[in-house]
């Protein structure tokens, strides 16, 4: 549903070079379809909140934020009558119904999405080498059309596939890009770009009080798909805590691998903090607790 929003973007505008017109005409193409699938699924997944979408209808604000978040980003197009709810509801929403994203790339949008805020923008030239994407074609549906998708190369199968279809092309380059995401940030590049993100403090912060604020490095329990969500590893407590954002809790701790913050820690020796010294001690009137 994520990449509907990003194909609508797409369509209402041109491009940048002149080579990509045509691509933007079938781009349009493929925006009528997916706007058919959109003006279909709205009712069926919930019909009180598409119709109060339409209508300002007060009971939107009542709606779950995230519930809103999705509705909002779904119809946002066609009309603006939404855009005053969306604000008082949605309000730090900027990164997707404020921008306008005619020029951004897949890639980028993805990124800036609200909850993938720890993956980094794969290089182009990484995700265009085969060698790099090695085995990856029998792990997701839809491979050729989802590579397709997140670089930005105009299918010409576009119009044959059904609306479902579409959607599942469309995860499927979710699932891609996080399954390339895992191997980039093991590269010398990939490595340098989280190094940047890291300097920022993007990965969020150890919420224990004795590390200090120490940024901590996005880290997966599991290197399977779908057997955990990504979580934080602090360098300097050495322990995994849930990320701050309930988006960011929902991304698949695959995309970013158990290696990643150690070989990190391992290629920029220099980032690693001095293990933490100090401990909480549980004191009762000022006594240790002694232990049984
Ligand atoms: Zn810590």
């Amino acid at each position: 549903m994520d990449g509907n929003t990003y194909r609508k973007k797409k369509g209402s505008g041109g491009s940048k070079a002149a080579a990509e017109m045509s691509q933007a005409a079938d781009r349009k193409k493929l925006n009528a379809a997916s706007d058919k699938r959109l003006d279909r699924l709205s009712p069926s997944t919930s019909t009180a909140t598409s119709r109060a979408l339409t209508s300002k209808d007060p009971r939107l604000s009542m709606l779950k934020p995230e519930e809103n978040h999705h509705k909002a980003s779904r119809s946002a197009a066609p009309d603006n009558n939404n855009s005053n709810v969306e604000s008082e509801t949605d309000s730090d929403e900027s990164d997707i119904s404020g921008s306008d994203g005619e020029d951004t790339s897949w890639i980028s949008w993805y990124c800036n999405l609200r909850g993938n805020e720890f993956f980094c923008e794969i290089d182009d030239g990484y995700i265009q080498d085969d060698f790099n994407l090695c085995g990856l074609s029998s792990l997701v549906p839809y491979y050729d059309y989802a590579l397709d998708l997140i670089l930005d190369v105009e299918s010409s199968h576009g119009d044959m596939f059904t609306e479902e279809q579409n959607e599942v092309i469309e995860s499927a380059a979710e699932m891609l890009y996080g399954l390339i995401h895992v191997r980039y940030i093991l590269t010398t590049k990939g490595l340098a770009v989280m190094q940047e993100k890291h300097k920022n403090a993007e990965f969020g912060r150890c919420p224990r009080v004795y590390c200090c604020g120490q940024p901590c490095l996005p880290v997966g329990q599991s290197d399977i798909p779908r057997q955990s969500t990504v979580k934080i590893y602090c360098p300097k407590c050495e322990e995994i805590y849930t990320p701050r954002s309930r988006y960011q809790d929902s991304i698949d701790g695959a995309y970013f691998g158990t290696t990643f913050p150690h070989l990190f820690l391992m290629s920029y020796g220099h980032l690693k903090p001095q293990k933490s010294s100090q401990s909480y001690v549980p004191r009762v009137f000022g006594f240790k607790v002694h232990k049984p």
